[in-house]
């Protein structure tokens, strides 16, 4: 295994402690003095996007646009590129869940680019940006401030995928553990074991290096040490669950995921499930079936949670009360979603090679009705 991956990808700066979140705005006029924030309705209704706003010291000009909600559409990224390019910022800055974080950093992206977003969705190269993106993570979380990935559908044709470039990478991440206060309990359980499954899938990745081991174990380590506690209103330990989730990005990003990924985007864009949760009930399932591929590896994550590690993420949808939303419902669309499931980066990254056979067996089960015994 080498030790650095091809080409190591990092977020320059980042920022950690509570209250960063305040000094986001001042630091973001390093950029320059005209800037777009995108946020989440939630920031808005709770006040908290007025106190960061009077915290800025400096004569920032802000636009604020409020993501309208649900994983970003290209529709809804055409209507903020065009607010953006109207205003003409300097920077654009997201806080906000791993939607917000999405569409905002698509928006930097794409600022100055020719063709309209569906085009770069349906692969058109990608011109490289120079508008700085700045994350503040409001969930732990996709790690989405730490990778140069932005998950986009077309909402016509249910393709959901990704659009990437080196330059998308976040110029500065604060993490601010106090911006998890609030966060519903549904949405720490679904986030956190998005976390959790990034952390896991780069680390069994094909693509794994000792650089995104040793992030991706320590994501693992935190994670299981905050996951249920922050869960119950622990807000004492919400900083590991925020922080386990920004190094399971940076793994993710420079080591590629696996199965579970592969699968979550064709199903996600079709059942309009949430992300964390179709990655939560899949990771049980892929890891029965990548368990021969990595033996020593699955020694050390269950090491790291102090049990077997396929029990552990059986066990941990049950106290996180995750239920399936796939148990039951008809499979009608099964073969377009294995033909997607395969010609995804992640699936290729698995460490064990996904056939259509194996593809279609684990979406048997993931679709079986409840408490079916496993074939
Ligand atoms: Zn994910």
């Amino acid at each position: 295994m080498s030790s650095l991956p091809n080409t190591l990808i990092l977020p320059p700066e980042t920022r950690t402690g509570a209250g960063e979140a305040l000094r986001l705005l001042d630091a973001c006029a390093g950029f320059g003095m005209r800037g777009v924030l995108v946020c989440g309705a939630s920031l808005e209704r709770s006040g908290r996007l007025r106190v960061m706003l009077d915290a800025c010291e400096t004569n920032v000009n802000v636009r604020v646009w409020t993501h309208p909600g649900g994983e970003p559409t290209l529709e809804q990224l055409d209507a903020l590129l065009a607010d953006a390019r109207e205003h003409n910022p300097h920077w654009v800055a997201a806080v906000g869940g791993g939607s917000v974080m999405d569409i905002a950093k698509a928006c930097a992206g794409l600022l100055r680019a020719p063709a309209p977003a569906v085009a770069y969705h349906d692969g058109a190269s990608i011109p490289a940006s120079n508008t700085p993106f700045i994350a503040a993570p409001t969930t732990a979380g996709t790690g989405s401030e730490a990778t140069i990935v932005s998950v986009l559908t077309n909402a016509a044709t249910e393709v959901k995928k990704s659009i990437r470039h080196p330059s998308f990478m976040a110029r500065l991440v604060i993490l601010d553990p106090t911006l998890l206060d609030g966060c519903p309990p549904e949405v720490i359980a679904a986030s956190g074991m998005d976390a959790l499954t990034q952390a896991i899938e780069s680390y069994c990745s094909n693509g794994a290096t000792w650089f995104t081991d040793a992030l991706a174990l320590k994501a693992v380590a935190l994670i299981h040490a905050s996951i249920e506690a922050v869960y119950s209103g622990d807000a004492a330990k919400q900083a590991d669950l925020l922080v386990g989730s920004y190094l399971a990005g940076v793994a993710l990003s420079n080591a590629r995921l696996g199965i579970v990924h592969g699968l979550a985007h064709p199903l996600g864009a079709r059942f309009h499930v949430p992300h964390g949760l179709a990655c939560a009930v899949g990771l049980p399932l892929a890891l029965d079936f990548n368990r021969e591929a990595v033996p020593e590896k699955y020694a050390r994550l269950s090491r790291a949670v102090g049990m077997d590690i396929g029990e552990y993420a059986r066990l941990l949808l049950t106290r996180l009360n995750l239920r399936s939303p796939f148990h039951g419902q008809p499979l009608d669309d099964i073969d377009a979603i294995i033909e997607e499931a395969l010609a995804s980066g992640s699936t290729k990254a698995n460490p064990r090679r996904v056939c259509a056979e194996d593809a279609a067996r684990l979406l048997r089960r993931l679709f079986a009705p409840a408490n079916t015994p496993p074939q």
